[in-house]
C-alpha cells in the first residue's frame, strides 16, 4: 500500500507500527446539524480506504469521535430550549443513520467528548505543569512557542503565520497563534476543572481520544478533510509532541473538498444539500461511486453534469451484470465462485496506489468489456462470463458498491423463453410484447 503523506508531502510505502495492523483515527463531525454531501466525502473515503487495507489482509481499528461539547451545540439548545445532549443524540443518531445507508462498515470506536472528559482534564493539566499551556483567568491556552517545531504539518513557520495573523482585541494569549484547551464558560454545559468551570476546545479532543483508544498515543492514519490540516492537526500533534514527546500518526491523509462550480460547498454559502435526502434519492451505490470517481485528495465538483455522468457509468456496470444473471437463469447455468484473478490484482494494484479510484474505475470497464464480450456470443461459456462477473462483484465490494441480483420467477422465466421463441419466429409483434412486458419487470 502507498500512501500520499500531507505530512512529508511524498507518497509513501505504508509500514504500519504493528506488522499486519492498522490503527487509523479520522475527526467525525460537530453535532449541531444534520451532515451535507460535502461532509459524505471522508465518510466514503476512509471506509473505501478501510475497505482497502482489509482487502489487502490487514486488520483494521478505525476510530472516529463525536464533538457532542460545543458553542453551536449550546447555541442550538438554547435557541430550542432544550439540552445539549438531546440536540447532540440527535445528530449522532442522524450522522449514524447517514453512516450505516452509505454501507459503511462500523466505525470501531466512536469516543464523546462529554465520555472523556477525565482524560481530557487530565491531559491539559500535563500540558500546564510542564510548561506547555498556560491559564489565564479560568481559561488554558496551549503555548504554540512550546513546541518548536510548530507548523511543521501545515508546512508554514510561526514568523510568518503571526506576520499575517489578524490583531485580535483579546489580548491574553502570548502568541496569536495560541488555542485554548480550556474555556471558562458561563453560558451551557460545563465540567468543573482546577482551572474552575468550563469546557474543552476542540483541538484538544481528538489528540485524547487518540492517546485512550491507541497505546502510547501514536497511530499509522490520521484522517479528515484538507479543511482541518490548518489549524486542527497542526494543533494536535503540537500537543502531542508537547504531551507525549512524540508524533501523534505516522501518515497523514487528508481527503480534498467537494465544491459546486461556484466554489466551495458549505452550509453558511446555502449551496449544499443533505447526505441523507441526495442517498434517499439516488441510493447508496450511485453516491459513493460519485464520491469515488475523482482522486480523493482533490476537489471533485458536485452538480447535474458529474452527478449524471456517475450514474450513466454505474447504470453500465448494472445492466451487464443483471444481463449476465438472467441469462444464466434462463440457460440453468451457474455463474461460480471464480473470479477473473488478473482484472482484480489490476484492481487492488491501483486502489493500493494511494487509493487511485479513477484508475481503478477503468479496470472496472475493461473487466466489463470482458464480460461483454462473454455474453455476446452464441454458444455462451457461462464459466467464463461468471469468472469477469465475479471480478466485477469483488472490485465493487471494495468500493462498498452492492448491487442486488436479479432473480427470476417461473413466471418471469416462461415470458423471456417466449419471447425468444417469437423472436426465432420472427414473429416480431409478440416478441415486442413480451419484450415490453421484460422491462416493465426490470428484467432487460
Ligand atoms: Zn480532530
Amino acid at each position: 500500500m502507498k500512501l500520499y503523506n500531507s505530512y512529508t508531502l511524498k507518497t509513501e510505502e505504508f509500514k504500519p507500527i504493528e506488522e499486519g495492523k492498522v490503527s487509523m483515527y479520522v475527526c467525525g463531525p460537530t453535532v449541531y446539524n444534520h451532515a451535507h454531501i460535502g461532509n459524505a466525502r471522508p465518510i466514503v473515503v476512509f471506509d473505501t480506504l478501510r475497505r482497502t487495507f482489509e482487502a489487502l489482509g490487514y486488520k483494521v481499528k478505525f476510530v472516529s469521535n463525536f464533538t457532542d461539547v460545543d458553542d453551536k451545540i449550546i447555541n442550538k439548545a438554547l435557541e430550542e430550549g432544550v439540552s445539549e445532549k438531546e440536540i447532540a443524540e440527535r445528530y449522532i443518531k442522524a450522522y449514524n443513520e447517514v453512516r450505516s445507508s452509505l454501507n459503511i462498515i462500523p466505525v470501531d470506536v466512536t469516543p464523546r467528548v462529554t465520555e472523556t472528559m477525565k482524560e481530557i482534564i487530565d491531559f491539559i493539566d500535563v500540558l500546564v505543569k510542564n510548561g506547555s499551556a498556560y491559564v489565564v483567568d479560568g481559561d488554558v491556552y496551549f503555548s504554540v512557542e512550546a513546541d518548536e517545531k510548530y507548523g511543521e504539518l501545515s508546512h508554514q513557520k510561526l514568523e510568518d503565520l503571526n506576520a499575517g495573523a489578524r490583531v485580535e482585541t483579546n489580548d491574553q494569549k502570548r502568541n496569536p497563534q495560541d488555542f485554548a484547551l480550556w474555556k471558562k464558560t458561563d453560558k451551557g454545559i460545563k465540567w468543573d476543572s482546577p482551572w474552575g468551570e468550563g469546557r474543552p476546545g476542540w483541538h484538544t479532543e481528538c489528540v485524547v481520544m487518540i492517546g485512550k483508544e491507541f497505546n502510547h498515543g501514536l497511530i499509522d492514519i490520521h484522517g479528515g478533510g484538507k479543511d482541518l490540516k490548518f489549524p486542527h492537526h497542526e494543533n494536535e500533534m503540537a500537543q502531542s509532541e508537547c504531551a507525549n514527546g512524540h508524533h501523534l500518526a505516522n501518515y497523514w491523509v487528508h481527503n480534498g473538498m467537494l465544491e459546486t462550480k461556484g466554489g466551495k460547498m458549505s452550509k453558511s454559502l446555502g449551496n449544499t444539500q443533505w447526505a441523507k435526502d441526495v442517498i434517499a434519492q439516488n441510493g447508496a451505490n450511485l453516491v459513493r461511486w460519485f464520491l469515488l470517481s475523482g482522486k480523493y485528495r482533490d476537489s471533485l465538483i458536485y452538480d447535474d453534469e458529474t452527478f449524471a455522468a456517475a450514474k450513466t457509468e454505474l447504470s453500465k456496470i448494472e445492466t451487464a451484470l443483471k444481463q449476465a444473471e438472467v441469462k444464466a437463469q434462463i440457460a440453468n447455468a451457474e455463474l461460480g465462485n471464480e473470479y477473473d484473478e488478473t482484472k482484480y490484482q489490476e484492481f487492488i494494484d491501483q486502489m493500493a496506489d494511494d487509493l487511485n479510484t479513477p484508475n481503478a474505475y477503468m479496470v472496472i470497464f475493461d473487466t466489463l468489456k470482458l464480460l461483454n464480450q462473454a455474453l455476446r456470443v452464441k454458444e455462451i461459456d457461462f464459466k467464463a462470463v461468471g469468472k469477469e462477473y465475479n471480478a466485477i462483484e469483488k472490485m465493487l465490494e471494495i468500493l462498498g458498491i452492492f448491487i442486488d441480483r436479479t432473480v427470476l420467477s417461473d413466471e418471469d422465466r416462461q415470458i423471456y423463453k417466449n419471447w425468444n421463441e417469437a423472436k426465432a419466429n420472427k414473429d416480431f409483434e409478440t416478441a415486442d410484447k413480451y419484450r415490453s412486458q421484460l422491462i416493465e419487470k426490470g428484467i432487460l
